[in-house]
């Protein structure tokens, strides 16, 4: 370790800032934020470093910079010359503000670049919410203090309390309940306290899900995932997780609907923190809505967390605006999944509504789709899409009419996850020869 990381006590004290505009300014916010009482200086006088516990100088002239430094060593003030590591005895960090938790980050000034980029992954890691956890932790410090008197069990309690139901309802902005519960359990024998958060990993690609789903992958105890994951998403799990497969396909389902239910009851019950990792949004089509009746009437805490839906990641990969403010000024999202053959789709106000059509488990019955919407007065010439694996670097599409895309689509299939997209707004779509996205 080349240099002392400390956490230095700036409130009401004075420090000098030598220079000017926004490198100066830049210098001087943080020292405001903790308190500091700033003077800032655009040439150096050495009777500026009076009563100074800290000096820095940024954007000045290089002889009043020289000089600065001399100055305040001479006097034992820490001193920093941005970009100067010679005139510098500190170096600064990049700093993650989570108030009043504060994470530091530093190369030994040897690459601030990478310093910047760690400090980047880390404030992805905690949400500005950890600073309004680490507030409401203080808030009952000297309750749980009184209700908690052995040191071991305290750490413990806080422990779960800080990574459980409680932590996790103050992320979601419900800090009032966040607050009643935190109380509750600290007047509770401590109990182990599953949860299980229903999480949407996006259309496939890692970096198209959630900062809060990353988080929660990395935290999880066990993931319940089915075949619609990628895995590069799977690859942001805790190494030590325990996985299981759940996966579904048409009519040859792994885990009945009900088992995958009984399933993350069960594990939350065992205390165990349960991700229940699906493609794209947990509650499009995603049979989310049912694991979440579940759990509640188990009793067993639960939150969702969005993802981004298969239509969206599609759309936006095939550069189709689902809406425009001129042509289409609807999207619905349907499914194409028939029961005993039959397509339970009502066709009129979906024709009448005239806005973008995404069909999702809509390849198989493309032709009943077709004939409905046809019959219900669909222009015949209206642009759709087939799109495969969106939202991934293997993306394809296949552009036509609904007559051509029932003739060309099983040939054209690879097998992957595939949207139907209909409507004016995919005619808008810049095609292929226009761009570098393979579709
Ligand atoms: N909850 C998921 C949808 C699950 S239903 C979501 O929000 O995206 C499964 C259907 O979604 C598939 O049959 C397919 O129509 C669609 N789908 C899911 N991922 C897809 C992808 N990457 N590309 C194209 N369609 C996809």
């Amino acid at each position: 370790m080349r240099h002392l990381p400390i956490f230095l006590d700036l409130t009401g004290r004075m420090a000098l800032v030598l220079g000017s505009g926004e490198p100066a300014e830049r210098k001087a916010a943080p020292l405001r934020s903790a308190g500091a009482r700033v003077a800032m200086r655009m040439r150096f006088d050495p009777s500026d470093l009076t009563g100074c516990v800290i000096a820095i100088g940024a954007n000045a002239p290089d002889s009043d910079l020289q000089a600065l430094s001399q100055a305040a060593q001479a006097l034992g003030i820490p001193v920093n010359v941005v970009d100067r590591p010679e005139l510098c005895s500190f170096i600064s960090p990049a700093i993650i503000d989570r108030d009043p938790i504060t994470i530091a980050v530093s190369s030994s000034g040897t690459a601030p670049v990478l310093a910047r980029l760690i400090r980047g992954r880390i404030e992805a890691l905690f949400p500005p919410a950890y600073g309004r956890l680490a507030a409401m932790a203080e808030r009952f410090k000297l309750e749980i203090r009184r209700q908690l008197p052995d040191l071991a069990l305290r750490r413990r309690v806080l422990e779960r309390l800080l990574t459980g139901p409680a932590a996790e309802l103050v992320f979601a902005g419900r800090e009032p309940e966040a607050e009643a519960l935190f109380a509750a359990s600290l007047k509770e024998e401590p109990s182990p306290g599953g949860m299980v958060f229903l999480v949407g990993g996006g259309p496939g690609d890692a970096d198209l899900m959630t900062l809060r789903a990353q988080r929660l992958l990395g935290e999880a105890d066990v993931i319940v995932h089915d075949r619609l994951v990628g895995e590069g998403v799977l690859d942001m799990a805790r190494r030590d997780a325990e996985r299981i497969y759940v996966g579904k396909r048409r009519a040859n389902h792994c885990l009945s609907q009900g088992d995958i239910n009984a399933l993350l009851v069960r594990l939350a019950q065992e205390g165990r923190k349960v991700v229940r990792l699906k493609g794209g949004d947990p509650f499009i089509f995603g049979r989310g809505g049912e694991e979440a009746e579940a759990l509640a009437a188990a009793g067993v805490a639960f939150e969702v967390v969005p993802g981004v839906t298969a239509a969206l990641a599609c759309a936006a990969q095939a550069r189709i605006p689902l809406t425009h403010r001129e042509t289409t000024r609807s999207v619905t999202f349907i499914t194409g999944h028939t029961k005993e053959g039959r397509l339970d789709v009502d066709f009129a106000p979906l024709v009448a509504l005239g806005g973008t059509i995404a069909v999702y488990m809509g390849v198989v019955s493309l032709p009943q789709l077709r004939d409905g919407l046809f019959a219900h007065g669909l222009d015949r010439q209206m642009p759709a899409m087939l799109i495969e694996r969106g939202g991934t670097a293997r993306q394809r599409g296949l552009r036509g009419t609904l007559d051509r895309l029932v003739e060309d689509g099983p040939a054209w299939s690879t097998g992957g996850a595939t949207l139907v997209l209909i409507g004016k707004s995919v005619e808008r779509g810049i095609h292929a020869q226009e761009s570098h996205i393979p579709i």
